[in-house]
């Protein structure tokens, strides 16, 4: 058997940046510290964060008036925001950098008097926060018949942008049935689809060429690790979306096979390598590092952090 291990997979300089403030904000307040939503879209980060007394709540109202509560990767709307001021929360923003730009180009737009078509998941924390931004003035689609269903007047002055975390290739089919639709559209440069979602994407589509099956570890509530795991399906082999190694089942793989391994932003290297790890001992694998392109991309920590550090 022989691996090839993707890169970049893993964790990306939002995942990073979000996990290190939670890190840092239990050592600086101690437990139980409170997170708005899974800090990341990943299982064992939240099982780890939860033995540590973190404790993630779907709603502000089930924050003590006065706790400390971290918003997380995804993001917020300014009523989430504004519910955390009235409850004397001391609010530590981990949002990633790349979909506040999301939010302040939903302000902007909104603001111009435009009609914004969010592309994204119905749902998804990253789209509720940013439609947050602009109630009233946002459609959200997931798909072309989406497009297709929308009823908006021929010339309405519209925008589109698009949730971070997309296919690349779906996002593009969508963009251009609203195009077509609305041909006075305007949006970003390129969509919003961020570095780390369509860095993943490449090098999973430039390898999957060479492997008989595909791992992708991350957790399926995880949109940038499903769309890794779909893009490998949709040429034909056999993917399988996991959050660790005791998940993996040995009837998945011939002794023979080429097996590419990745992995979701959100998803900790340690499973990876312990995937790696079963197959060697399992089926003799051996393994060769592919390095699709380089990432040198960091974030700095919530500035209510920075300033106690
Ligand atoms: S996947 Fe992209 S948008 Fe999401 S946290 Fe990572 S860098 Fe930020």
């Amino acid at each position: 058997m022989k691996i090839i291990l993707a890169n970049p997979r893993g964790f990306c300089a939002g995942v990073n940046m979000a996990i290190e403030s939670l890190e840092r904000a239990l050592q600086l307040f101690g437990a139980p510290l409170y997170v708005y939503h899974e800090i990341v879209h990943n299982r064992p980060i939240v099982e780890k964060f939860t033995a540590l007394g973190v404790v993630f709540v779907n709603e502000i109202a089930e924050v003590p008036n006065g706790a400390t509560v971290l918003y997380s990767a995804h993001g917020v709307s300014p009523e989430i925001r504004e519910h955390s001021r009235s409850r004397n929360l001391r609010a530590i923003d981990a949002t990633c950098p790349l979909v506040t730009k999301v939010h302040m180009e939903a302000v902007k737009f909104a603001r111009e008097g435009y009609t914004i078509v969010l592309v994204g998941h119905e749902g998804h924390d990253e789209v509720l926060g940013t439609m947050g931004e602009a109630p009233g003035h946002m459609v959200l689609v997931e798909d072309a018949d989406d497009v297709a269903k929308l009823d908006l007047p021929a010339d309405a002055k519209l925008a589109f942008l698009t949730q971070t975390t997309l296919s690349v290739d779906e996002a593009k089919v969508v963009i251009e049935a609203l195009r077509q639709k609305y041909p006075q559209i305007v949006g970003p440069n390129k969509d919003d689809i961020c570095y780390a979602t369509q860095n993943r994407q490449e090098a999973v589509r430039d390898l999957v060429p060479e492997a008989d099956v595909v791992l992708v570890l991350g957790s399926r509530n995880s949109s940038n690790s499903q769309r890794l795991a779909e893009i490998a399906k949709g040429t034909g082999r056999a993917a399988y979306l996991i959050d660790r190694a005791s998940e993996l089942q040995p009837a998945w793989f011939k002794p023979t096979d080429t097996v590419l391994v990745t992995a979701g932003a959100s998803a900790p290297e340690e499973h990876v390598q312990a995937c790696v790890d079963r197959l060697r001992s399992e089926f003799g694998a051996e393994v060769e590092s592919r390095v699709v392109r380089e990432e040198h991309v960091s974030f700095p920590l919530p500035r209510e952090l920075r300033v106690l550090l």
